[in-house]
């Protein structure tokens, strides 16, 4: 039997046309499949378009309209191709891997940096790893891009054109993909052992902060008076925050009084974030601050927005945020 696959595709310069102020996307799913003969005869492909967007234009709600139209169709196939531009889609594979618990099938994203009608395009090798991807079975939200498949939460966006665009940032690549198909790097994850769910609410009040020499902590302030319920501070090194010249901690207090999440990632790529090693992130850790660990700020910004759109307190959604 052969496996049933939806592909919805969202936008993105893969399905995109040149127009008179750039390439804007124009091109459905089914004529992108047609554009690939050797996806007939790997699986019965059915193309649904919800969305029509330059991925700089996605926004946390279309996050919930993925989810759902994933959730909506989830019994009817054995695994989900998305097509989106290649801007935010890092943002999109982390919101769908929270959106989507106990997932128990293949839900691929995957675009390209060239349109698919382009004559050097990625697109169509892309398109056919994704669909490898989402015929193995495998449950879990994968990113299918180059020669690479990467596990939803780990995706980050790397180059603005070369065709690996994408790393696995402090997690193993889940696969390289080979001419003849897919070779795993990761072992099989095991079936969920609860029914799936998507729990697609979000709460866009999360304010990320990039930290420079000379930032203010009146930032701070700012965010609380604007209603934002939780920060990320990209501070420098292992995180932390400035607590000599340019103190954040008394904001940070503050901030924490008024019910905020906050939490310190880093800069850095690799290896994470560590709150015990110097004042910096002991103090801010003291007051409550949460530690990003190794999670890039798509997966911190994303997790938040999820916990505190599926909650209904702050320390709900600091329990789920943990989960
Ligand atoms: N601006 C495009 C987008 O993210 C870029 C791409 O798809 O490669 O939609």
């Amino acid at each position: 039997m052969m496996k049933k696959i939806l592909m919805i595709s969202t936008g993105g310069t893969i399905a995109s046309e040149p127009g008179p102020d750039g390439l804007v996307p124009k091109v459905d799913g089914a004529a992108m499949v047609r554009m690939i003969p050797r996806l007939h005869g790997l699986c019965d492909i059915t193309c649904k378009e919800i969305l029509s967007l330059d991925s700089s234009n996605i926004q946390p709600h279309h996050w919930s309209v993925m989810a759902d139209a994933i959730g909506a169709d989830y019994a009817d196939y054995d695994g989900f191709v998305v097509t989106h531009g290649t801007d935010t889609m890092a943002y999109t594979a982390a919101a769908l891997s929270w959106m989507l618990k106990n997932l128990g099938k293949p839900v691929v994203v995957t675009g390209a940096q060239l349109p698919i009608e382009h004559p050097e395009t990625d697109g169509k090798r892309n398109i056919y790893s994704a669909f490898h991807v989402a015929c193995s079975g495998r449950p879990g939200v994968y990113l299918a891009f180059g020669d690479k498949v990467v596990g939803g939460k780990f995706a980050k966006k790397m180059h603005t054109s070369e065709f690996n665009a994408f790393y696995s940032v402090n997690a193993p690549y889940a696969a390289i993909t080979a001419s003849d198909g897919i070779e795993w790097q990761t072992p099989e994850p095991p079936m969920p052992a609860d029914k799936f769910e998507v729990l697609s609410n979000v709460d866009e009040r999360v304010m990320l902060i990039k930290l420079i020499p000379g930032t203010t902590p009146d930032i701070l302030d700012y965010a609380v008076s604007q209603k934002y319920r939780a920060v990320v501070i990209e501070g420098f090194g292992a995180g932390g925050v400035p607590n000599d010249e340019n103190n954040f901690l008394p904001a940070v207090e503050r901030a924490l009084r008024a019910g905020m999440i906050a939490v310190c990632a880093s800069q850095c790529m690799y290896d994470g974030v560590n709150l015990s090693e110097y004042p910096i992130g002991v103090l801010a850790a003291r007051l409550g601050v949460l530690s990003a660990e190794k999670m890039t700020i798509e997966a911190v910004c994303t997790k938040l927005m999820w916990a505190l759109g599926n909650s209904n307190t702050a320390e709900e959604a600091k329990a789920l945020f943990l989960s």
